[in-house]
């Protein structure tokens, strides 16, 4: 397995709240370890945010004794969740602080997703295969048919959130597993490179005859030379 990951501040942003960490290697009693994290909240907690919870979830799956990836992963993500609640508690500059999650882990040909937040794990291949799936206002919407997926990307409440680390004592995160094929390329990545860049034009880009390196810096370039509104950040794993 290869991965390459690049997190950018984009062009309007002044600062990258984004976070990743990404390890091939064991963490804990998981043979390698992707987490993907966009941090909300004004004034340096966003970017806080982000970087503690990758940071305590790490931690957390390194120190689990147990061999169950949904159970670590689930473990990690409810003490990562306790301990930024104590955190945004008792700093001012940091109430109200969150952040999305995507943590994936690669258990021979089976992937294990956990997702909180609208930042979002794909499987490409031929085509491209969204498998989280959106804590957001405007994905609710679509899912009960009251907005139109062709206008879900453009929608003024596109980043309004319904769920996210941070936001309350229980942490709900929806897990995903899937068994990979031959030739299917992960990709982890925040709404800085979704919103900007769509997904047939991601697919296409992933699918370049270019090395793994190339086809991430140029999703990211696709996503500035759209606008680069937001930060972006982009990890593939193949
Ligand atoms: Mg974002």
């Amino acid at each position: 397995m290869k991965t390459y990951s690049i997190t950018d501040t984009g062009i309007l942003r002044e600062m990258n709240q984004d976070y990743f960490f990404a390890s091939d290697e064991p963490v804990g009693n998981l043979p390698n370890l992707y987490i993907v994290a966009d941090g909300m909240g004004g004034h340096k907690a966003g970017d806080y945010a982000s970087r503690y919870t990758t940071q305590r979830i790490v931690a957390s799956v390194s120190r689990n004794p147990g061999d169950e990836p949904v159970t670590i992963l689930k473990e990690a993500i409810e003490t990562a969740n306790k301990l930024l609640i104590t955190e945004s508690a008792e700093d001012e500059s940091k109430r109200g602080m969150g952040t999305t999650l995507v943590a994936a882990t690669v258990i021979g040909r089976h992937l294990v997703v956990a997702n909180i937040g609208d930042s979002r794990l794909y499987i490409i291949n031929r085509d491209i295969r969204q498998i989280t799936r959106d804590h957001s206002l405007v994905a609710e919407m679509v899912r009960i048919g009251e907005v139109p997926v062709s206008e879900a990307r453009k929608h003024p409440d596109k980043n309004i959130i319904t769920r996210a680390i941070g936001a309350g004592d229980d942490v709900d995160a929806d897990f995903f597993e899937v068994d990979l094929n031959e030739g299917d390329r992960i990709l982890i990545c925040t709404d800085g490179l979704t919103n900007m860049v769509e997904d047939q034009d991601i697919r296409d880009i992933v699918l370049q005859n270019i090395p793994l390196e190339e086809r991430v810096e140029l999703l990211v370039r696709t996503a500035n030379r759209n606008g680069g509104k937001d930060n972006i950040t982009v990890m593939m794993i193949e």
